[in-house]
């Protein structure tokens, strides 16, 4: 059921995030509205989102009317003052570069009317750094998705008000999702701290030479009983975005895992195989070997 405050959302980037935070939320019951600087992404919009309506009802078996109904909630819009003029919350999912993000930030911020609560989806760039260029800093926060039915995380910029907090809460559960508040700022949230680690210790498995993409993936799904292994996951996030990740991590930490995973990663998103989205990543798109059941059969191993 939606919340009081909040009745329309613009998001910012029609990409792969975009495309299914907006779906959850239409599915949720609120209008959204999805910008992008590309034309292209935006008439891809409704597609995407019928591509990924149809995995939410194999993989998780939701219905397909309450797709259709989000689907039908969500307008696509060309013009970013037109998209920004009835806002009451914003989520913004554009490339993660900084300067990218402030400067959609300081645009929006003169847009929205004053009710917008500003929200970025940034996995790792300082939030700090982003809400610097925003007037309204009591309204401006990260809130950043997972995925349908998983969970939100939200952190507080050094001004966000405990009403902006508090409304996002209450806007997360709204969604059917669960609002993870952080005591503070941390790249990678709690769940991609942890995600990140795991991303770096495959790579290297694949990059020493112990072991195959495919048996990587399999150990894991096996062990902890997953629908996929980290390479399939990667595909899912999109290879460019990860390689953004690591990228960050390596400068803010010098680790070298992440280099390794740079290197590892570079090649792949230099040809376009950005994983799930383009049909090629790690694995062949819709075919992949790891959606078939004998993946994991003792047959096959
Ligand atoms: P994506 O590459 O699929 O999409 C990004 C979109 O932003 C593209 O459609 C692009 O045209 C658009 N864009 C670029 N510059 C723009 C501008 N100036 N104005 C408006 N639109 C612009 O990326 P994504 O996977 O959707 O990720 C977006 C953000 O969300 C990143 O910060 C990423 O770290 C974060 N994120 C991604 C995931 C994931 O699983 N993919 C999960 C959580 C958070």
């Amino acid at each position: 059921m939606p919340i009081d405050e909040i009745k329309t959302i613009c998001f910012v980037g029609a990409g792969t995030m975009g495309c299914m935070n907006s779906l959850v939320c239409g599915m949720a019951g609120y209008d959204a509205v999805v910008y992008d600087i590309s034309e292209e992404a935006l008439a891809q919009v409704h597609t995407r989102q019928t591509m990924i309506g149809a995995g939410l009802v194999m993989e998780m078996g939701m219905d397909q009317r309450a797709i259709d109904d989000g689907i039908a909630r969500i307008k696509t819009i060309a013009d970013p003052a037109e998209a920004a003029a009835n806002a009451d919350l914003l989520s913004e999912s554009v490339p993660e570069r900084l300067e990218i993000k402030r400067e959609i930030h300081r645009q929006f911020d003169e847009l929205c009317p004053p009710r917008t609560i500003l929200t970025t989806n940034t996995s790792s760039l300082s939030l700090s750094g982003i809400e610097s260029v925003v007037k309204r800093g009591d309204k401006f926060a990260a809130m950043h998705f997972h995925g349908p039915e998983t969970l939100v995380d939200i952190v507080k910029g050094p001004r966000t008000s405990p009403e902006t907090v508090d409304i996002l809460k209450r806007f997360v559960k709204s969604t059917g999702q669960y609002p993870m508040i952080l005591k503070k700022e941390q790249p990678g949230y709690l769940h991609n701290t942890m995600f990140i680690a795991l991303l770096k210790a495959s790579a290297l498995l694949v990059a020493d030479g112990i072991a195959d993409i495919e048996d990587v993936d399999r150990s894991w799904m096996i062990v902890q009983q997953a629908s996929r292994g980290p390479f399939g996951m990667m595909d899912g996030v999109g290879l460019n975005v990860a390689l953004d990740v690591v990228e960050e991590d390596y400068k803010l930490t010098g680790d070298k895992g992440s280099k390794r995973m740079v290197d590892l990663l570079r090649p792949y998103v230099a040809r376009g195989e950005l994983g799930i989205k383009t049909g090629k990543g790690f694995y062949t798109y819709p075919d992949a070997t790891w959606l078939k059941p004998e993946f994991l059969s003792i047959e096959n191993s």
